[in-house]
């Protein structure tokens, strides 16, 4: 919120601490100077939107104010939000020193607590990009849809590094090695701009310190046990790249580590982070985190001692914060916190108030109110949306999807908004339905297909028939936040979902399922039944998006994030650990795997007598030199009333056996990646007719590039004239 100028009479106050001229340290130092103990409480504590007033804010001389997941429901249009952070914001001005307060929310996919913000996708849309300059854009973009409501600090972004798919935030992480989250940290320049006190710049926050996405069982707010090398090895390298990025503020993860609560644990707040590491920002508990220190309900005077001691600068005290300020306070006069730890707390939470210019410019900028929602800004989610999709089968060049014909749509998620968007939008859980102005998948497809193709849509699939081309269904996960998404059992999709998938395929037409989750799912066994699969992530409100790479009119260039299970009791699962995943960590095709066609097959060598005997046929063939992707071949038998599999080969040759005489044959060669996806092959097939062919001999014709079934393979006619 750095807005207007504070009024000329507070300016011509001109007390050392009001002074944009004096350095940042020379400000701090005078203004500690002139605070009680009671002001510096206040300045450590952050109370919740809807358990505080105006009022209490002044009284209390309160640090901070949130909105946070957990929060009684906020206004929701930005005008709205700006009226309601001016309020506070003038609350605090009209206390003695006239501190402002921090305003903080969770903008964690875009501006999500209002209505009409652009919902960009949640992280784990943003590591399949692999664009750490997008994603800093993106933040751009939020931090400008925050400032205009006036809103100076975000809980974001989530730095986990989610090891478990079973946990419920796993959509809240960049990816499953820290590499991907330590380059996402990019971010955090968007958010904070280049200055921190420059235009629509926004305070970012590395959350949750350390080790949130490793807890056994993939349960949130759980347990990490891990070694220290191990926890340092995979969970400390994000937050070493963020403060690198100058990130303002850290949070603590409500999780443990090897049974102690971070929240209460010194070592790895005051020792790694503010001493090892040089973190010079503050350090904010996460939503009544303190309390679970003590393993007893409720805030107790040993969960705030341990907390402080620990090294919490700010505590998030929701709705406790006067009984949080009783406690601190009694410990401090008992001398079980030490003044001088309140006055380092202190010290690194005004020094980025004064950082973010909010003495000079408190009140909302409303220059940036007209982002929300702003066409530039939803054009940029968009382009991240299609950037995010990871297509994951492709069987027969199905897609992309060619204008013409009929289309049919089904999926509880084509048609909606709150399902694309996931949890952390409108409201902490999320919620189905059309919560907010966006494109649907459904309407993207649409758009997409243009008005020389029939598009119908039914959610269940009902009415489908045989006249379609292909069917889309649009199903996965519908949205959860936090502990309420933890998924102990099974991974895979609900009978919804399945019974759609079976009445699109009961019609005999091509179907790509579009899967809309917060994480890879347990779909191995449904897998060969379908012809595509694209994973859209929680793509949030620009469908059109995804649309944009089914009709091709963006390649598809997104890579997994996190490795993708066979099943769901290979959880845990993660990039090498000797698990067989069903796609690897980076898996992604794209339209031109596994063969871009761009230079056609060579010949092979010369075949041998030995190829060819009465009644067996060694085919030959040559791999592009430009294909990518390719580990093994099918080699089927091709007849009018379909294929049938003759032999699978990892090399460019196989030989097939049991040919009856005098009969031809037309065998067909699919090119195939890891994942065993079939891709034609194109350009002249290379057996010529075999050596030792002749009378008695099978002969084999070479044919061209053909059409077959779903897609263009190498055809090749096999004839055994019988006789020797
Ligand atoms: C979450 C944090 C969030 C905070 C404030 C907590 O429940 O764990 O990620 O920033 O609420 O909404």
């Amino acid at each position: 919120a750095v807005g207007p100028a504070v009024t000329p009479a507070a300016a011509a106050a001109a007390l050392p601490y009001q002074d944009p001229s004096l350095p940042v340290p020379d400000r701090v130092a005078d203004l500690m100077g002139r605070m009680s103990l009671d002001e510096k409480l206040g300045q450590m504590t952050q109370a919740e939107r809807g358990s505080v007033s105006a009022a209490d804010v002044t009284t209390y001389r309160l640090g901070s104010v949130l909105s946070g997941g957990g929060s009684a429901p906020s206004p929701n249009t930005p005008a709205s939000w700006a009226d309601m952070y001016d309020r506070f914001q003038n609350a605090a001005l009209a206390t003695p020193l006239g501190i402002p307060i921090l305003y903080g929310v969770d903008a964690v996919h875009g501006h999500n607590n209002v209505v009409g913000a652009t919902i960009f996708p949640h992280n784990i849309g943003l590591g399949a990009t692999r664009d750490p300059a997008l994603v800093q854009r993106i933040g751009r973009a939020v931090a400008e849809e925050v400032s205009g409501t006036g809103v100076d600090w975000n809980f974001a972004p989530c730095l986990c590094v989610a090891r478990n798919d079973r946990w419920g935030r796993t959509y809240e992480s960049f990816g499953e090695t820290p590499e991907l989250p330590s380059s996402m940290a990019t971010i955090i320049n968007g958010l904070q701009g280049t200055a921190l006190d420059g235009p629509a710049s926004v305070l970012a926050t590395a959350k949750h310190y350390l080790g949130d996405g490793g807890t056994t069982g993939g349960v949130d707010q759980g347990d990490t046990q891990l070694s220290e090398a191990d926890l340092r090895a995979i969970h400390l390298p994000p937050f070493r790249a963020a403060i690198e990025r100058g990130v303002g503020s850290v949070m603590i993860s409500y999780s443990s580590w090897n049974g102690t609560k971070l929240h209460g644990h010194q070592y790895v707040i005051t020792t790694v982070l503010k001493g090892e590491l040089g973190f010079s920002g503050f350090v904010v508990s996460d939503w009544n985190g303190i309390d679970q220190i003590d393993g007893a309900a409720g805030t107790s005077a040993l969960d705030v001692r341990t907390a402080i001691n620990a090294g919490i600068d700010m505590v998030m005290a929701p709705t406790g914060w006067r009984q949080f300020i009783d406690l601190l306070r009694a410990e401090v006069q008992a001398g079980r916190v030490a003044t001088a730890r309140v006055d380092d707390a202190v010290r690194r939470i005004l020094t980025k108030k004064f950082e973010l210019g909010l003495f000079e410019k408190p009140l909302t900028d409303r220059s940036y109110t007209a982002t929300v929602g702003s066409s530039a800004h939803r054009a940029l989610a968009r382009e991240a949306v299609a950037k995010s999709q990871v297509v994951l089968k492709n069987s027969g060049n199905v897609l992309p999807l060619a204008p013409g014909g009929k289309i049919f749509v089904a999926g509880k998620s084509a048609d909606d908004i709150g399902n694309q968007s996931g949890g952390w939008t409108v409201s902490w859980q999320g919620s189905s339905g059309n919560i907010t102005p966006g494109t649907t998948i459904l309407q993207g497809i649409r758009n997409a297909a243009g008005s020389g193709t029939t598009v119908t849509y039914s959610r269940d699939g009902s009415g489908i028939d045989g006249s379609y081309r292909v069917a889309i269904a649009v199903v996965g996960e519908t949205p959860y936040a936090e502990g309420e998404g933890d998924r102990p059992g099974g991974l895979g999709l609900d009978t919804t979902d399945l019974n759609t998938i079976a009445t699109l395929r009961a019609a005999g037409v091509p179907v790509v399922v579009v899967l809309v989750s917060g994480r890879p799912l347990d779909i191995a066994a449904q897998l060969p039944n379908w012809n595509a699969l694209v994973a859209a992530w929680l793509p949030g409100t620009e469908g059109q998006g995804v649309a944009d790479v089914l009709f091709g009119a963006v390649q598809p260039t997104g890579k997994l994030p996190m490795t993708w299970m066979s099943s769901a009791s290979q959880q845990p699962i993660n990039a090498g650990d000797g698990k067989t995943p069903l796609f690897a960590q980076g898996f992604g095709l794209t339209y031109e795997t596994p063969d871009d066609d761009t230079s056609p097959p060579t010949a092979p060598g010369t075949p041998t007598a030995s190829d060819v005997t009465t009644s067996s046929a060694r085919l030959w063939w040559t791999a592009s030199s430009d294909d990518v992707g390719v580990t093994g071949y099918d080699v089927v038998r091709v007849q009018s009333s379909g294929e049938t599999a003759v032999t699978a080969s990892t090399t460019t040759s196989a030989t097939v056996t049991g040919l009856a005489a005098n009969t031809s044959y037309t065998f067909a060669v699919y090119a195939k990646d890891a994942a065993g996806n079939r891709s034609p092959r194109s350009g002249t097939v290379t057996v010529t007719t075999l050596a030792g062919g002749g009378t008695g001999r099978c002969t084999a014709t070479p044919t061209t590039q053909s059409q077959w079934s779903t897609g263009y393979v190498i055809q090749v006619t096999v004839t055994n004239t019988g006789t020797t």
